[in-house]
């Protein structure tokens, strides 16, 4: 057996180990990155200073910030689908089909797929009295805190034919759930992303590094212990997922030392066996042997091997390493040898 199948075991878990362990990596070198960006981010008043804070910046910039204010409307604004009463600046309205569909291992599991999902967004600001910032592409931010306007579920009463449907499709529904979220016109949110100035005035969009863009009901705080103990959680994985690596590569190592021992040991072996082979066959040559003795092809040690199926004793224990396809007398095929014994 080679090495190589001697760890193919080991090489799998340690692929799809280091598959894990970079993913982790990557993660949580962005969870760092966005926490202390959003560490040092200012945050900012929305007031007449804000204005002068922004100078500082180059080209009137600042990358990242933090900023709280209500929520008001450029133009008209949405009025939700289920309450006429409610209206708000961005409306997300989801259809998600219940089923408990059969798994692969045999059982019947509840699962939840969303078939439909329209998002609606108008212009907007976050205000205060009357300085505002307008929130531009907020539909790419990261974290979307909306508010649930409605959800309601609607069960299926399924009959004969649906049943025995279920039983072979192995799909058997359960109901559909429509919900409508919204971001409420005057609702207080956190806005957390690039705040640049314009000659058309302030905007808060996604920022340009990769930072994610947040529209939140939470504060900063809480985010930053949010994005803690996401990356607490990393680096418990990372930990996890490093040790098998050690671990693995540590049983790789010992395998190949292993192996290496045994390599040696074999050697030793044979070199101690040849040295005696080389002792007696002095001792023999002393004896004088006659031609008709000695291997046809040295010519010099005393024929040691019967090769077969055709029976010829022609070879020293040397050449017959040597020579692997046919007989030098007859040429007939190796099929195997064996140590012969002239007494
Ligand atoms: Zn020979
Ligand atoms: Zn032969």
């Amino acid at each position: 057996m080679d090495f190589l199948s001697e760890i193919i075991g080991e090489t799998v878990i340690l692929g799809i180990d280091s598959l894990i362990l970079g993913f982790c990596v990557k993660q949580l070198s962005k969870c760092k990155h966005i926490l202390d960006s959003l560490q040092s981010a200012p945050v900012l008043d929305i007031d007449s200073t804000i204005t002068k804070e922004i100078k500082k910046y180059p080209n009137n910039v600042i990358p990242y910030v933090v900023v709280r204010g209500l929520v008001k409307p450029l133009g008209n604004p949405i009025t939700s689908n289920y309450n006429q009463l409610v209206t708000g600046v961005i409306q997300r309205l989801t259809i998600k089909e219940h089923v408990i569909a059969r798994t692969s291992a045999g059982f019947w599991s509840d699962q939840t797929r969303t078939i439909h999902e329209v998002c609606n967004a108008t212009p907007f600001v976050l205000s205060n009295g009357k300085y505002s910032i307008e929130v531009v592409d907020a539909l790419a931010a990261e974290l979307l805190d909306l508010d649930v306007i409605t959800d309601k579920f609607e069960p299926m009463s399924p009959g004969v034919i649906d049943h025995v449907w279920g039983f072979f499709s192995g799909v058997r529904q359960r109901g559909l759930q429509t919900m409508e979220e919204m971001l409420r016109d005057g609702s207080y949110i956190t806005v957390i992303g690039e705040l640049s100035k314009t000659n058309s005035g302030l905007k808060i969009q996604p920022p340009r590094d990769g930072l994610p863009l947040y529209l939140t009901t939470s504060t900063k705080s809480s985010l930053l212990k949010r994005l803690a103990s996401s990356r607490d959680f990393l680096r418990i994985l990372l930990v996890l997922f490093g040790s098998v690596a050690a671990v693995t590569s540590a049983r790789i190592f010992y395998k190949y030392m292993k192996r290496r021992r045994r390599r040696l040991a074999e050697e030793q072996l044979k070199k101690q066996l040849a040295a005696g082979r080389k002792e007696r066959r002095a001792h023999t040559r002393d004896k004088g042997l006659s031609e008709v003795q000695l291997c046809v092809v040295c010519t010099e040690n005393p024929k040691e091997i019967i090769l077969l199926p055709c029976g010829h004793v022609c070879l020293c224990e040397e050449c017959s390493e040597r020579i692997n396809d046919s007989c030098p007398v007859c040429r007939a095929r190796i099929d195997s040898r064996a140590p012969a014994f002239i007494t």
